[in-house]
């Protein structure tokens, strides 16, 4: 039964249930979806996997289905449909913007993903500029910079230094003051950081980072997909340049993120995408080419009809979530944190990960080995069995397993498994994570 997959044709129907009396503010769509077991029966799915994605709220659902009647596209005339969704649009900017405490002059645009938002920062890099990077990102942190991949978008690309993993938050900030000390200060520089790891949930010292890198005359981004979804997030406190995050970790659908942070570098790049809605004046020229003058605004980098529903989306879920506070929900994800801590305390073959130590801070995700499993196997056994859902493999992180687990994770998957011998530990890991709901 370990390696029995489960063919779950889950009957998922639309939940009102309320949250966990922890969290009640904040119910999430799908608590009730029930998955058959391979040992018989049927059992109410425990989804664990809110580091991947996180269930809808039911407010965000309530607002999305309160906009669609009036459904149009933004910026696109003076059609009742169209103004009202283009307010809404502007607003949900608005939101966000709030939601992030942004500083006066800061842009948010909308994205696809934190993924498409650290690629369009990336995209946006002045000349000759250096970038930081621990080897512990997630890979849509740690791999749009390089040369390879902006030489497919006709650039040069930045040079990359890649850092290498700390075992404490005051290592990490000596590391980086280390690596900018040796840069070349007349370049400009870029910091990309995380807030809450992806695989162990620890939070980085990202003020401190922050602070390192503004002294010596660098600028840092902050991949917070991890981090918005548990924590206020204070630009302005953090003094970050960017922040990055993506909706669908943050109780709203998948396909809309945030890019928000400092309007010089965005306004001076070419647009990410080029088309309608970024371009201000389109002009042919006598020589028979095309002159084009672009937006300064956020709408130079959302090229085409943007994701209004989406945008909107994205701005209902701060809202509830600012609205209910962090606290409440950061005490509950503690608990259970502690909960399975303890629960498997007892079991000598379970090992946890952390790069900070065990008890360093962390947001509620929760990442471990168990000697003996290939993870996978386990995972496959949790959900086939008891109708646990988690996360195994490699996050995302190659380069985190190998300094967590001390070896070369090969024949894997760009996120997915490596496969291993029965009966042996493999270099993957299982995640389970929780959220409002759990
Ligand atoms: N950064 C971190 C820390 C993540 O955990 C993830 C997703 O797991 C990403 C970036 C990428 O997010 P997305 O897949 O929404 O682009």
């Amino acid at each position: 039964t370990a390696t029995a997959t489960a063919t779950a044709t889950a009957t998922a129907t639309v939940a009102t249930a309320d949250g966990p009396s922890g969290c009640a503010p904040l119910p999430v769509l799908g608590r009730d979806v029930t998955v058959p077991l391979v040992t018989g029966g049927e059992v109410t799915y425990a989804a664990l996997d809110y580091a991947a994605s996180a269930p809808v709220l039911q407010r965000v659902w309530d607002d999305v289905a309160a906009y669609a009647p009036y459904y149009g596209s933004v910026h696109r005339g003076a059609g009742y449909l169209s103004q009202l969704s283009t307010e809404l649009f502007e607003n949900a900017r608005r939101t966000v913007a709030e939601f992030l405490d942004c500083r006066d002059g800061d842009q948010v645009v909308f994205t696809r993903s934190t993924t498409d938002s650290l690629n369009l920062l990336a995209a946006a890099l002045p000349d000759d500029c250096q970038v930081f990077v621990f080897e512990t990102e997630h890979h849509a942190a740690l791999l749009p910079w390089g040369s390879p991949h902006a030489a497919r978008r006709g650039r040069s690309g930045a040079r990359v230094t890649f850092l290498d993993a700390p075992d404490s938050p005051e290592q990490a900030v000596r590391t980086l003051e280390h690596a900018l000390a040796a840069r070349d200060p007349h370049d400009p520089a870029l910091v990309c950081v995380t807030g809450a790891s992806n695989v162990t949930g620890e939070l980085w010292p990202v003020r401190e980072l922050a602070a390192a890198a503004h002294a010596h005359g660098a600028r840092i981004v902050l991949d917070a997909a991890q981090l918005t979804p548990h924590h206020a997030v204070s630009v302005r406190h953090l003094d970050v340049d960017w922040v990055a995050f993506s909706g669908h970790k943050l109780y709203a659908p998948f396909g809309a993120g945030v890019l928000a942070g400092r309007a010089d570098w965005l306004r001076e790049a070419e647009p990410y995408l080029a088309g309608g809605g970024a371009s201000r004046k389109v002009a042919r020229r006598e020589d028979g080419g095309v002159d084009v003058q672009w937006h300064d605004s956020a709408a130079r980098h959302e090229a085409g009809s943007p994701n209004v529903i989406g945008a909107h989306a994205v701005a209902s879920a701060c809202k509830a979530l600012a609205e209910a506070g962090f606290g409440t929900l950061a005490a509950h994800e503690e608990q259970l944190i502690r909960t399975v801590r303890d629960g498997l305390a007892d079991v000598s073959e379970v090992r946890f990960l952390s790069l900070f130590g065990d008890d360093a801070p962390r947001v509620g995700v929760l990442s471990f080995v168990v000697d003996g499993w290939n993870s996978s196997h386990f995972a496959a056994a949790l959900s086939a069995e008891y109708g646990i859902g988690v996360r195994d493999g490699l996050f995302c992180a190659h380069p985190l397993l190998r300094a967590l687990l001390g070896g070369d994770p090969q024949n894997q998957g760009e996120c997915g498994a490596p496969e291993a011998a029965p009966g042996e530990t493999s270099l993957n890991a299982v995640r389970v994570s929780f959220g409002a709901g759990t």
